[in-house]
């Protein structure tokens, strides 16, 4: 994690965004590009705004930023994703990460699969075209 030093448009006085511990650091917060890990989680620790990002995260969460694997508020932005299903009743199931079903789930809701799930389905892919090259 480096602070690139880019500063975010200028918040309202009373944006929470203003009082953020991760302000400045472009790869932390707001997203595009943004990186995850303990860094991030380290910097969100201290952080005087954490339940006014999460509850923002659990609105605005896109499909991008879980495959980044951005952090928000501490945690992942695929568990924030979930809260959101938790919460707003969409998506109740939540996918069988790194699974065929859990890669399947994922094109069904029109976004890219993560890696423990790509993982298995070229698994499932090389077993099965293991077993036809052994019937031939
Ligand atoms: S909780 Fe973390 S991501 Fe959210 S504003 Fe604070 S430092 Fe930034
Ligand atoms: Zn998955």
């Amino acid at each position: 994690m480096t602070a690139v030093g880019r500063e975010h448009q200028r918040p309202l006085v009373d944006d929470w965004r203003a009082r953020a511990a991760c302000r400045g650091m472009a790869d932390v917060f707001f997203p595009p590009g943004a990186t995850a890990g303990s860094a991030a989680r380290d910097v969100c620790q201290g952080c005087e705004v954490k339940v006014e990002c999460r509850e923002w995260a659990i609105l605005t969460v896109t499909a991008d930023e879980v495959e980044a694997g951005t952090v928000f508020a501490g945690v992942s932005a695929r568990t924030i994703k979930r809260w959101r299903a938790q919460r707003f009743g969409t998506q109740v199931r939540p996918i069988d990460h790194g699974s065929y079903a859990g890669y399947e789930a994922h094109r069904r809701r029109g976004e890219a699969p993560c890696g423990e799930c790509r993982e298995a389905y070229n698994a499932y892919n090389r077993a099965a075209n293991a077993r036809r090259r052994m019937a031939s």
